[in-house]
């Protein structure tokens, strides 16, 4: 048999480039460089472990059915083949994400080195062991019993005390499957700095921003007309700033807080309330309605849902002009319960409603300060709606209005006056 005639190059550079591509693709699929070359390298393995063995018989009968030349070229190419496995092996090995290559029943067939750092394994007992009785009573371990569909964020690393990890499962092959573990304690470390400073400099801020705010109430425009304009802007200013600190403060506690006290929330009082609150804003320049039909109370913070909920109608009146409508609607949906907020208003570019809930982010400035906006509502809203379980959904057209949504999970629902559905 004739082997095949390809190059002695060209295995090494499809290999070289096939890394490459996989770490572009990683890195075009959001900066998982290390994650796509990963997948490549063990893909690579697989590869040339499984063309090796196809091409073994071929290499031992060669020197009987043709040449010695041809006998030549087949070692030089096998010992190619092997260097290029090396190296790729190599590669995945030293990988700062720890990578298991699994078989159909997740036994493991192969690891690298920050598999043992992050995840505790050791060679060469675990080779063959199911990763999940090998990881028995960890967060990891119950994840891959549940079927391991979705990413595993913040796990507590297994083989490192107080470090979480990222992980993720591909499948590829026949049934095989890797996974990918990927440390993210150096983020959340930055991540906690980013949110102990904001806390602490709003906390600061606090205290002589009152006392500004207090003496600036008690001098009279009357006693110095001149600068009542003066007097007028600086205490808007301090009280924007004032709002600005406690929606600060509101959204650290928010983010540091995993779950929210259950409480009863009677919509109908809430729902009264809030209309209340938007009737007191627009002094009369909408038309606003409430359209309650769900008759469910929600289980959750009061507190919280309150400030959620009725952010999103001080933004539908700061956001539509006067003759504009507005429309509260509480109602069931299948798998739970739906408040939103309806406007007749500016509307919202499809560009921007991606970007909404971060910290800051407006569609206008100007707009939003004019109208006392400080550019932090939505994010507490969506912190709020997280902690509840709840999604919030965002439909708007530029010049014909907007539409708030949140939806709420049956679990999260309470009959009036009666008890959890
Ligand atoms: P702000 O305090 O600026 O209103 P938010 O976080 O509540 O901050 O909202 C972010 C931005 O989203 C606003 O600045 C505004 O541009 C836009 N926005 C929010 N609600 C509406 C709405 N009902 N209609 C039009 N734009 C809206």
């Amino acid at each position: 048999m004739t082997p095949p005639a390809t190059s002695a190059w060209k295995l090494p550079a499809l290999l070289a480039g096939a890394l490459f591509g996989g770490a572009l693709l990683g890195w075009l699929a959001g900066g998982h460089v290390a994650a796509g070359a990963a997948l490549v390298a063990v893909a690579e393995v697989v590869f040339l472990l499984t063309r090796g063995g196809h091409r073994t018989p071929l290499i031992m009968r060669a020197p009987g059915a043709a040449s010695a030349l041809q006998h030549d070229r087949f070692m030089t190419r096998s010992r190619r083949t092997a260097a290029s496995l090396r190296d790729v092996r190599n590669v995945a090995a030293q990988l700062p994400d720890a990578v298991v290559l699994l078989d159909r029943q997740q036994h493991i067939r192969w690891f690298n080195h920050a598999a043992e750092t992050l995840l505790g394994l050791r060679r060469p007992d675990d080779r063959g062991a199911s990763l999940q009785q090998r990881l028995a009573g960890s967060e990891l371990s119950h994840w891959l019993r549940d079927g391991a569909r979705e990413p595993l964020i913040d796990a507590a690393a297994p083989g490192q005390a107080d470090s979480q990890l990222n992980v993720s499962m591909l499948s590829f092959g026949d049934h095989e499957q890797l996974l990918l573990a990927h440390d993210v304690t150096p983020l959340n470390r930055l991540e906690q700095i980013r949110r102990d400073f904001v806390a602490n400099v709003s906390h600061e801020l606090r205290t002589p921003l009152t006392v500004i705010h207090g003496y600036l109430e008690l001098l009279d425009p009357d006693d110095v007309p001149e600068l009542a304009p003066v007097l007028g802007e600086m205490r808007a200013q301090s009280k924007r700033m004032g709002q600005i600190v406690e929606d600060l403060l509101t959204l650290s506690r928010l983010e540091t807080q995993h779950e929210v006290v259950d409480e009863r929330v009677p919509m109908a009082a809430l729902l009264a309330t809030v209309r209340k609150e938007a009737e007191a804003l627009s002094q009369g320049r909408h038309r606003i309605v409430l359209e309650s039909t769900a008759e469910a109370d929600l289980l959750g913070s009061p507190k919280d849902l309150h400030s959620a909920l009725s952010n999103l109608v001080s933004n539908a009146v700061r956001y539509t002009p006067t003759g504009g409508h507005i429309t509260i609607r509480w109602e069931r949906v299948p798998d739970g319960a739906v408040y939103s907020v309806s406007d007749t208003g500016f509307g919202i570019p499809a560009t921007h409603l991606a970007r909404l809930t971060e910290r800051f982010y407006r569609v206008s400035s100007s707009r939003s300060r004019d109208s006392g906006g400080t550019g932090l509502g939505l994010s507490i809203v969506k912190h709020v709606l997280n902690l509840h379980q709840a999604q919030l959904q965002i439909d708007s057209t530029p010049g014909a209005g907007s539409t708030f949504a949140c939806r709420f999970g049956s679990a999260r629902l309470l009959t009036p006056g009666g008890s959890e559905e």
